[in-house]
């Protein structure tokens, strides 16, 4: 009698990892594991790690506290709950099946088995002798309960309902991007699509303390607190902006201080992002949104900077950005009120079509250089 070990808890499946060759495919997958263990670890949950080639195999007790984790992890493609059978063959989990049915499937209830075969068995043959010992109703095309079984060489898979994984890839393998945090609604989704691409995000946040409230500053941690249930490591860099702002205030006109504002943000992220070897600045615009996100401001916004700047809600509608963050749990924190640093200083209507030459005398005026320096002298960090 072989050995035969039967273990609950998850199977993972990783997402597009496949459509990469070997090598790469090994990093990624390395960056996945800790991710996955990471997490885990971190809600004190007990477990015990399987990695296979096409699937990870966590055994614990604690499937649902599991499950909760497990779905916000990046680069996963689905996940079920069930039992890996290690060394086991057709006989020890047809056996298992015909003594566990009952609990799988309710009496009038009709099933079908759904085999992905990779050993030398016939299919046909596995699939008699397992349905051989469940007495319940087959139905193929429209079955009540779907009882997934994988035949492996590694053992046998057995799971119920597929739950669709995060998807994308795992954060940590797509190096680093500095994403501009305001606490309003944008930036967080903005941040996650990033992470869900694989980049690392560090934050970046201008606050107008001591002119206003710390509200933006809690806001910003709030949020940093539900997005590190998605990126393991967050640091973040607060930047004072209200002297700059006041000075912007006080020596030019009204309709263009949001893009100096703008240009001035982005001229000292370009410097962080540099000096933390980020590969790209990340906002939260999109286009057309408001008038400081009109495609020619945008392109006066970052005229001048070399590193790229990535707008991954740029062709979104507002009410889809906000169903995701609704979906993230960042809504709720981003509502909260806060004076805007920008929306303070900030006349109603700035204009929309912003005249870059009178925008760069103004710059020189304001020695827009010295601003920048000084500023980025007083970053606080966090990590
Ligand atoms: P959000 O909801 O992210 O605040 P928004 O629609 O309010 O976006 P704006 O206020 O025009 O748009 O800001 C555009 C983008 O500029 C933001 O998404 C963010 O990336 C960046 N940004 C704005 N204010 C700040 C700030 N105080 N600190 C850091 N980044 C900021
Ligand atoms: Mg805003």
């Amino acid at each position: 009698m072989k050995n035969v070990s039967i273990k609950k808890g998850i199977v993972v499946a990783f997402g597009e990892l496949f459509l990469k060759s070997e090598g790469v495919r090994r990093l990624f997958k390395k960056t996945l594991i800790y991710n996955i263990i990471f997490f885990l670890k971190k809600a004190n949950l007990e477990f015990k790690f399987f990695p296979f080639r096409e699937r990870i195999f966590i055994e614990t007790k604690e499937t649902k506290k599991a499950l909760k984790i497990i779905k916000n992890i990046f680069g996963l493609s689905w996940f079920a709950d069930g039992f890996f059978f290690e060394r086991a063959g057709i006989k020890e989990f047809s056996d298992f099946a015909a003594k566990n049915y009952q609990n799988w499937i309710k009496e009038k209830e009709t099933f079908a088995l759904r085999l992905k075969n990779n050993l030398k068995e016939s299919r046909e043959k596995i699939i008699k002798e397992i349905a051989k010992g469940i007495k319940r109703k087959v139905n193929l095309s429209k079955p009540k309960r779907e009882i997934f079984i994988e035949a492996k060489k590694e053992g046998w898979f057995l799971y119920f309902k597929k739950r669709r994984g995060l998807g994308g890839l795992p954060v940590g393998r797509g190096g680093m991007v500095l994403t501009l945090i305001s606490g309003g609604i944008d930036s967080p989704v903005a941040s996650f699509l990033t992470a869900k691409r694989g980049a690392e995000n560090i934050w970046l946040h201008f606050h107008s303390f001591p002119l206003v409230s710390r509200a933006s500053i809690e806001k910003v941690k709030e949020l940093a607190q539900i997005f590190l249930n998605y990126q393991p490591r967050l640091k973040i860099y607060f930047l004072p902006f209200a002297k700059a702002q006041m000075e912007i205030k006080t020596k030019t006109p009204a309709k263009y201080r949001i893009l100096l504002y703008r240009r001035l943000m982005l001229k000292i992220a370009e410097i962080i992002a540099m000096k933390e070897n980020c590969e790209a600045v990340v906002t939260g615009e999109s286009l057309g949104q408001v008038s400081s996100q009109t495609l020619p401001n945008l392109r006066i916004i970052e005229d001048g900077i070399k590193i790229p700047v990535f707008r991954p809600l740029i062709g979104m509608d507002k009410e889809e950005i906000i169903d995701l963050a609704k979906k993230l749990k960042t809504f709720l924190i981003s509502i909260k009120p806060q004076e805007d640093c920008c929306t303070l200083f900030t006349p109603k209507h700035p204009t929309a079509k912003g005249k870059l030459e009178i925008i760069k005398k103004l710059e020189k005026e304001l020695k827009i250089r010295e601003m920048v320096k000084g500023t980025i002298k007083k970053a606080e960090i966090y990590d």
